[in-house]
């Protein structure tokens, strides 16, 4: 029978079940709504951009414009709308590898100095072109880290777009340092319009934006910094966000460093 087949022998036991049972029932329930929020989000994502090609094919194949210029625009727009929409396809389908456990991860001794330096020639043309200084703090003998390069480049990359999207004046600054603790410590800094101290908690959720018009005349997705905190936890390090509004953000990111690694010639 039924006690015998679930063992239950005393009140106190079917009590503690019971509870149990309720604590999953709610858990369950807050995973679907997670689930549908999370559905009702793609859906009114990608609805967007499909709905500016939509609009502006029509206006061209009715031959709605009145100029040459005109259609130009047109065509610029749907341009930017269909990058926009395979962008967030890619983004959503990276995500979701990450989330399954499926993403491989090619981990090797990586000096980050190096990797930096590849990337920094195309960050400075960015800065340039938006008039704002880059900052570079790299400092001599630094521990080598064990994590994928590729990786690691975009969540470098992805965190400096971000900067020098969301700052009008001033800088941007990546600095490399060995910290107090011996980890390995990468900032990505700006002198930014900064997040508002009560969104910061949020701002690694997918499609949390602080401007939401802001985010989306930059082309922003919004599942960078989601995607980005996916890689560095996936890799064993920490992200952490410090920011002032009107002053600037900081993201702090910690990898567990050899300590025995100290320097080059030890590997
Ligand atoms: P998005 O594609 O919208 O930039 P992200 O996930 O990369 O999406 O970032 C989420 C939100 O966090 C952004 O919409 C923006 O409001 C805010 N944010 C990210 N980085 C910065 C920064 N360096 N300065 C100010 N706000 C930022």
């Amino acid at each position: 029978d039924l006690n015998t087949r679930v063992k239950v022998k005393t009140a106190d036991e079917i009590g503690t079940l019971g509870q149990a049972i309720n604590d999953l029932a709610r858990e369950l329930k807050r995973y679907q709504e997670t689930r549908s929020e999370l559905f009702a989000n793609i859906s009114h994502e990608l609805r967007t951009p499909v709905t500016y090609l939509e609009g502006y094919a029509n206006i061209l194949k009715e031959g709605l414009y009145q100029s040459e210029e005109e259609k130009e625009q047109y065509l610029e727009i749907i341009k930017q709308e269909s990058t926009r929409l395979s962008r967030l396809i890619n983004d959503l389908f990276e995500l979701s590898k990450m989330e399954e456990g499926k993403m491989t991860l090619n981990q090797e001794w990586i000096d980050m100095r190096e990797m930096i330096e590849t990337i920094l020639p195309r960050v400075e043309l960015q800065a340039k072109k938006k008039g704002l200084q880059l900052k570079v703090d790299i400092q001599d003998n630094l521990p080598l880290i064990n994590v994928d390069g590729l990786r690691m480049e975009q969540i470098v990359t992805n965190l400096l777009d971000n900067a020098l999207r969301y700052t009008d004046h001033g800088w941007v600054g990546i600095r490399i340092e060995r910290a107090r603790s011996g980890d390995l410590m990468i900032s990505i800094e700006d002198s930014g319009k900064g997040i508002p101290e009560d969104e910061l908690p949020y701002i690694f959720e997918r499609f949390y934006r602080v401007e939401k018009s802001r985010s989306r005349d930059f082309g922003g997705t919004g599942l960078g910094l989601a995607i980005v905190k996916q890689l560095v936890d996936m890799q064993g390090g920490t992200i952490s966000v410090f920011s002032e509004v009107g002053k600037g953000t900081r993201f702090q990111i910690l990898f567990p460093a050899n300590q025995n690694r100290d320097g080059r010639e030890e590997q």
